[in-house]
């Protein structure tokens, strides 16, 4: 017998199945709203033009070589992310109190800064607190490191949006010193994110209660096409002074899926705490994937750091940003003029990569076996799947499963 019989068949991931079943499909008609990956107006992956440059920059630099990465990444890609999601003038910064280690994307940003919470963290048994709902992962990787999850409301089901009164109430109740797991813009499943006042009424809470602020930025810029926007409340929760980690991914914003470039920037109260956390952090991840790779960091950090290039890019942010706005636009507009039963202003409400329809798990069904359009099961669609060719065919399904 084989030493691993006892080992039991662990589930597929549901969005990974879900883009496997769409790949299997033959239907011509059939949508993919599953995975959370920009598509162009064709329904196609893009390179982004200014990534293709920097690509040829790269291909053509004679001084390149293939030597390891120090065991914290690559200097000019570590600095530039923190720049960017602090924003250049950010005290935090100035104070030498800011400090970065790159990583696995923004899923390896996560769980450095998880990983380091279970071994340093001064509260012990402290719980991390994630947004009803979430992403996966955030559960799975803070249970596998050992901190117990808990789950703050988030998503009111009755308005569609926030719901803010049971988030703070949450927060207040929470052990002080509790860890906080935010979305600071675009939140992932459902697209809803606070208002500046309510980021300020969230702050208040956290700090008063001394919990931990653990950022998750996955779609800087790709939210509202801005940068600086959509920094706001981690910006903001610097100004007020908070000690916090914040996992960065260039996944969505640069296109760079599977170059796995991510940061987690570190803001502490002083320079020497951020020098002994950053050890720290290299210590265990020199045990875990020993140091980074190279190519996507020297992509971001070569248009990070080169004013040209930088702005090309937020052209071409604004190019995704604002394809997803008129998609929603579009769609809701096409609901609205099908007199599809029930409310749908929360599709141009919400914001980012996702919207969380409302549509329950039997009509996700219909959708999938009648009408060969996959989502998964809450009712999340990627804005990005939609296209002027295709999102009439989505409203009509939608119609349909909902009458
Ligand atoms: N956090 C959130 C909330 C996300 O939506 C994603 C992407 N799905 C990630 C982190 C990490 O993605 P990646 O590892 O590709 O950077």
């Amino acid at each position: 017998a084989s030493v691993f019989s006892n080992v039991p068949g662990a589930p597929e991931d549901v969005v990974f199945a879900l883009t496997s079943s769409y790949k299997a499909d033959k239907d011509p008609k059939k949508v993919n709203l599953g995975v959370g990956a920009y598509r162009t107006e064709e329904g196609k992956p893009w390179v982004l033009p200014v990534v293709k440059k920097a690509d040829y920059i790269l291909v053509n630099d004679d001084n390149l070589d293939h030597e390891y990465l120090p065991i914290l990444g690559l200097e000019s890609f570590r600095e530039a992310s923190v720049k960017l999601i602090l924003g250049a003038n950010s005290r935090a910064i100035a104070e030498g109190r800011a400090g970065s280690a790159q990583c696995i994307s923004g899923t390896g940003a996560v769980f450095t800064g998880a990983q380091f919470l279970s071994r340093h963290y001064s509260v012990k048994g402290a719980s991390c607190y994630i947004s009803r709902p979430t992403w996966v992962n955030h559960r799975a990787i803070f249970e596998g490191v050992g901190i117990p999850v808990k789950e703050y409301p988030y998503w009111n089901p009755e308005t569609k949006g926030l719901d803010l009164t049971g988030m703070l109430a949450a927060m207040d109740s929470a052990p002080s010193g509790s860890i906080f797991l935010i979305h600071p813009c675009a939140h992932n499943p459902t697209g809803v994110d606070p208002t500046p006042d309510q980021w300020r009424q969230i702050a208040d809470v956290m700090e008063r209660r001394g919990h931990f602020t653990f950022f998750d930025c996955a779609y800087q810029g790709f939210a509202s096409g801005s940068l600086d926007k959509d920094a706001f409340s981690v910006r903001y929760f610097v100004e007020r002074g908070l000690e916090m980690f914040v996992a960065q991914s260039f996944s969505k914003n640069f296109g760079l899926y599977s170059e796995r470039a991510g940061n987690l920037t570190i803001v502490a109260k002083s320079p020497t705490v951020k020098n002994r956390i950053e050890s720290q952090i290299a210590k265990a991840q020199r045990a875990v994937i020993s140091n980074p790779p190279a190519y996507g960091s020297r992509l971001v950090s070569l248009v990070l750091n080169d004013e040209k290039l930088y702005g090309e890019w937020e052209k071409n942010l604004s190019t995704m940003a604002n394809r997803i706005i008129d998609m929603r636009q579009v769609l809701f507009d096409e609901l609205t003029r099908l007199g599809t039963p029930g409310k749908w202003n929360h599709i141009v409400d919400q914001i980012g990569m996702f919207s969380f329809t409302g549509l329950k798990q039997p009509q996700v069904k219909v959708l999938k076996e009648k009408y060969h359009v996959y989502l998964t099961d809450n009712g999340r669609i990627s804005m990005a799947g939609l296209n002027s060719k295709n999102v009439k065919y989505f409203a009509a399904a939608v119609d349909d499963v909902v009458r």
